[in-house]
């Protein structure tokens, strides 16, 4: 997690910009809320004035009810439109920002997957989580309440102020010295505020990264008994949250405090002028009454941007990881629509790759893969062998796109790829990590990700073909049983054939696994790896290799050591010869982890 300065003014402006952009999807219907909220605000003017009226009527006209009964049936008629006004209005500005948030949703996991599995392990599961989750979250009161106050702070002291100078000019007077005051005192807190809601937000994505990566590791927190030590690091960093929180609540109830009195003082200024007025004779009643009753109407937006000006520091502190991420220099051209022509069409293909010069190295370190080239032929199984940290992850995940700045040392027959193939390439790919990822989904829905279009008889000849397709059946539900998260439920090897059946069902051009035999028994064993050998006759299989059995049927082996291919050919020549493969194989043998 890296700690990141207070945002300085330019930081302020490119994040109020982020949000006004972000929020041009929903723009006509915040526009036609703000209206109806002004609507509303004027027929409030309006009541006011029959109210006054009926009043003064009544008790100094000497007219009876009857007399005003016209007066009280409108006011009736304004109450009601004012209450359905008021409803549409909010239930406008609630929908445009579930718009809003749902169209910044898209956007970042679109750029969360332009980036890659690397940029997500980089920043942390849990932060992650956070700022599509809470994050995003933040942005409600932000759009529904702070920008619609905002308004509606500057157009009803306006409107009322338009109508009260007129009626009573010392009273417009009072009103127009005091208002600018609560703006004022929100500006001088806020400066705080922003600052402690920007470090509670940085706590957040350090609580979330830890809870995740904990709760991920709970079994091994088990064996090692560290759960005690482990719950009071989780209490001390869950008590420096919670102090984060309550020092921003602190500032946020008192300011609160602060502008109600100051609202509340104004009020009671205009009160004790105007009972002085009346009492002296120098104001009518009706004037008086209406000045009295818009009174508290003229502070209330302005008191009501102070209660929401917490969704402002909310949004803005959110906003900062989402404009990280959205920053982050990515692959752009991923975004864009699919060239027209690319160098995977098909047309002068022979269907072999090759793999030039490809060196990618980690940031801030020398660590990585150096100048590999490769010659992989259309089908066949290359089986990729080597030491722990020799390379072999790094070279599959810049083979699979996730570096988008080494793609073009790949070719599949038709010039370099850029990096507007990588989306394309990436679907002529089928890839079984170690550890498949299963979702909370049946079976079924879970081997047809490969295709989701795919017929019933086609998932259940990928199951057969995966050795998967005998356990399915003897499960109550079939290939409709619901699998948990990470396909809970499920033993090891079992996971391993639903990953290789949603790889067959997606039947791409290439396959890549990761250890492909390993958590299955002997038997299921022989039965995967024929299948996979009758795969590798009419696709090609990469294979990152640790048994033997693996490499003895690969049709090529390329030994990586400190990131270098130091040796290639197949398993007979190389076990002949005296070299790093030899050496390895001997290891192997003596410390029996092989075969
Ligand atoms: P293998 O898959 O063969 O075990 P890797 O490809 O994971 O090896 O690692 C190759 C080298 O790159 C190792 O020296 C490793 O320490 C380094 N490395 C791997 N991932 C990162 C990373 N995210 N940041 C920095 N160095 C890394």
């Amino acid at each position: 997690m890296t700690t990141k300065a207070r945002p300085d003014r330019a930081q302020q402006m490119l994040l109020r910009g982020f949000l006004k952009r972000e929020s041009a999807s929903a723009a006509g219907l915040l526009r036609f809320s703000i209206a109806l909220g002004t609507v509303n605000a004027l027929l409030m003017i309006a009541s006011a004035y029959l109210l006054a009226q009926s009043i003064h009527l009544v008790m100094f006209e000497g007219a009876d009810l009857s007399a005003v009964s016209h007066f009280l049936w409108t006011l009736g008629g304004l109450i009601l439109v004012r209450g359905l006004l008021l409803a549409l209005s909010q239930r406008l500005s609630a929908r445009a920002a579930r718009n809003i948030k749902s169209n910044i949703r898209a956007n970042l996991l679109a750029k969360i997957t332009q980036l890659g599995p690397n940029f997500t392990d980089q920043k942390g599961h849990g932060a992650m989580l956070n700022t599509l989750h809470d994050g995003v979250e933040a942005l409600h009161d932000y759009y529904a309440n702070y920008l619609p106050s905002v308004a509606y702070s500057a157009l009803i002291p306006l409107a009322i102020l338009v109508v009260i100078f007129p009626t009573d000019w010392q009273a417009g007077l009072i009103f127009l010295f005091t208002a600018p005051l609560i703006p004022f005192f929100m500006i001088l807190v806020g400066h705080k505020a922003e600052k402690l809601n920007q470090e509670r937000w940085q706590q957040l994505a350090v609580l979330g990264n830890y809870f995740f990566d904990r709760i991920r590791g709970l079994t091994q927190l088990k064996l090692f008994d560290a759960t005690k030590r482990e719950l009071k690091q989780i209490a001390k960093i869950s008590d420096d949250f919670r102090h984060a929180t309550l020092s921003v609540l602190k500032i946020a109830f008192l300011s609160s405090f602060a502008l109600e009195f100051l609202a509340t003082i104004s009020v009671a200024l205009v009160a004790v002028l105007i009972g002085f007025r009346l009492f002296f004779g120098t104001l009518d009643f009706a004037t008086g009454f209406v000045v009295l009753l818009l009174a508290p109407e003229f502070y209330l937006p302005l008191r009501k941007l102070g209660n929401h000006y917490h969704a402002r520091l909310e949004g803005i502190s959110a906003a900062g990881e989402m404009l990280e991420i959205l920053q982050t220099p990515g692959n752009e051209s991923q975004v864009m629509a699919k060239p027209a022509s690319s160098a995977l069409d098909d047309t002068s293909n022979n269907g072999s790759i090759t793999v030039s010069r490809l060196s990618f190295t980690y940031p801030n370190s020398n660590e990585g893969i150096h100048d590999i080239t490769l010659a992989l032929p259309a089908t066949g199984m290359m089986a990729f062998v080597g030491a722990s940290g020799a390379g072999k992850s790094t070279l599959f995940d810049c083979f699979l796109g996730f570096y988008p700045q080494v793609i073009s040392c790949i070719d599949a027959g038709n010039g370099p790829f850029s990096a507007a193939d990588i989306p394309k390439w990436q679907q002529e790919i089928a890839w079984i990590p170690q550890q498949p990822t299963l979702f909370y989904a049946s079976i079924k829905e879970n081997i047809m990700l490969g295709k989701p279009n795919a017929t019933s008889a086609e998932v259940t000849i990928a199951a057969e073909k995966a050795g998967a397709l005998a356990f399915i059946q003897s499960l109550p539900d079939g290939f409709d049983t619901l699998l948990g998260e990470q396909g809970e439920g499920l033993s090891g090897g079992q996971k391993q054939r639903i990953a290789l059946a949603r790889a067959f069902l997606k039947d791409a051009h290439i396959l890549i696994l990761d250890e492909p035999t390993a958590h299955l028994d002997s038997a299921t064993e022989r039965d995967v790896q024929r299948a996979i050998n009758e795969h590798a006759k009419t696709h090609l299989v990469l294979v990152i290799a640790h048994r033997l059995s693996t490499l003895q049927q690969a049709d090529s082996i390329f030994l990586l050591e400190a990131g270098r291919v130091v040796q290639q050919g197949n398993y007979q020549t190389l076990s002949q010869q005296t070299g790093p493969f030899k050496q390895l194989l001997n290891s192997d043998t003596q410390a029996g982890a092989h075969a």
